[in-house]
């Protein structure tokens, strides 16, 4: 009876060298307030210069998302005071943002897509930090004129599932293009969420409200899901008007409730105009040329990756999820191994081995020592069950494929020379079950073969003692 109409504006944490209109380093983990200087402080007399690395980084997005770059854009001031914000001002783009009219597909887990428009992407400076600590508060300026892009959707989402959707993949755009660590967790892919309802069929757009600063995926999913909730609640109860107004919410995970933070202002109350400080900010043909190559897409990989190696679209959805990933399986195929047991020792094998905050970025076994191990089986130097073994291994030892295989003592018997002796032992020892197998009863070829695996203690060659046996048994 309602439907949802969801935008979202992202505030994407540039990973440029320096800050958008002063020197200092943009690294974190900094000694407070050590990453300024007199621009950044906005003392007295110091001027803003525009870092060209955020218009380059501008010009991969909106090469991604197949958006317009406007290549005159302007900067502009929107006032307002907050401790942490030493000019009383943020440099932002309001009237000509540097791109425009993007979009982006999202896949739905049936094969259909939805394509959601961008409206638009605006650079802008970052705040410091205020700091709570009991009565105390403090101020670290370290962040303050950091580079962001803000992201902004056009209302185009009509579920909490779908605006997941479009996030996960925007994140892992600009994972791939590399313009920004996107980390959620230190704030550098923020998320604001705008939510209303209408009747269905409605075309109006009604009282949205805005949930801001949402940290993960999940919560970001419960916040819609309770926020929608409480509008609809308001609607049948015949209190929306009263109950439901433009303001910002804020999400409490614990009480599992959104709540009101402070009422929505409008642009008006910004005080918008241009900023007098800095000059146009200019693209040319040269830098759009230069900056408009971009990596391969994790879309463009995935299609790849069912066509050339013929994987089901779910294994190449997992291989191309982060670059990390994507970047871990081509090393292995460029040492040569099949695409089908990479895929299987990178997905299953090593993945299921991940525990904690272990992951494919950090993994004690790199794509050289994985893809060394897999080359070992596909050679016949050990089995893949003495593999995994040896994986087991190298998850705690760092240590050479091959010096583990020597020291576990699993290199796999292919000489026939020996495989025939233990055959023949199997044979001797066992003369009732071989009349009952020449009898007729073939089943029990599974139970020399099993037999000579044990006296070899795993290590002989499958293989070699099958086509021995088959020889001997006639
Ligand atoms: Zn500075």
């Amino acid at each position: 009876m309602f439907e949802t109409v969801i935008g979202l504006e992202v505030h994407v944490q540039l990973n440029t060298k320096t800050k958008l209109f002063c020197s200092c380093p943009t690294s974190f983990n900094h000694k407070q307030n050590t990453n300024t200087c007199p621009t950044c402080l906005a003392l007295p007399g110091a001027l803003p210069v525009l870092n060209k690395e955020a218009l380059h980084k501008s010009i991969m997005l909106a090469t991604a998302l197949n958006a317009k770059i406007n290549k005159t854009s302007y900067f502009d001031r929107k006032s307002y005071f907050y401790p942490d914000s030493p000019l009383a001002y943020q440099i932002t783009q309001l009237y000509t943002p540097v791109l425009e009219h993007g979009e982006l597909r999202i896949d739905f887990e049936d094969g259909t897509h939805k394509n959601i428009r961008v409206n638009r992407a605006h650079i802008e400076a970052d705040a410091g930090k205020n700091i709570h600590e009991g009565a105390i508060s403090k101020v670290d300026l370290n962040r303050a004129g950091t580079p962001l892009l803000e992201i902004v959707s056009e209302p185009d989402l009509s579920s909490a599932d779908e605006a997941v959707l479009y996030l996960k993949k925007l994140h892992s755009i600009i994972r791939f293009l590399n313009i920004s660590d996107a980390n959620m967790q230190e704030g550098s892919f923020r998320v604001d969420v705008n939510v209303s309802i209408r009747p269905k069929g409605d075309k109006n757009l009604y009282t949205r409200v805005e949930i801001k600063n949402i940290n993960s995926f999940r919560f970001i999913q419960k916040a819609i899901e309770i926020e929608l909730e409480r509008q609809i609640d308001a609607w049948e109860d015949g209190t929306y008007k009263d109950e439901i107004v433009q303001e910002t919410r804020l999400f409490d995970q614990a009480k599992q409730e959104t709540r009101s933070m402070r009422g929505k202002e409008e642009a008006a109350d910004y005080r918008y105009f241009p900023e007098p400080d800095l000059l146009r900010a200019v693209i040319d043909d040269e830098m759009l040329s230069k900056f408009s190559h971009i990596p391969e897409l994790p879309d463009a990989k995935m299609d790849r990756f069912v066509k050339d190696y013929g994987m089901s679209e779910y294994n190449a959805s997992v291989l191309t999820s982060t670059p990390e990933m994507a970047r871990y399986f081509e090393a292995m195929l460029e040492q040569g191994v099949g695409a089908k047991n990479a895929t299987t020792w990178l997905s299953v094998e090593l993945m299921g081995r991940f525990k904690g905050d272990v992951n494919i970025s950090n993994s004690p076994v790199d794509a050289l020592t994985l893809a060394t191990l897999v080359k070992r089986i596909e050679d016949g130097t050990i089995s893949a069950k003495a593999a995994k073994d040896v994986l087991d291994y190298l998850m705690e030892h760092k240590n050479s494929v091959d010096e583990v295989i020597e020291k576990l003592g699993l290199k796999q018997v292919s000489d026939s020379g020996a495989i025939e002796a233990i055959c023949d032992d199997v044979i001797a020892k066992n003369v009732d079950k071989v009349a009952e197998y020449k009898s007729g009863k073939d089943k029990l070829f599974g139970f020399f073969v099993g037999q000579v695996m044990k006296e070899s203690k795993g290590s002989a060659n499958p293989q070699t003692v099958n086509e021995i046996l088959k020889a001997k048994l006639g």
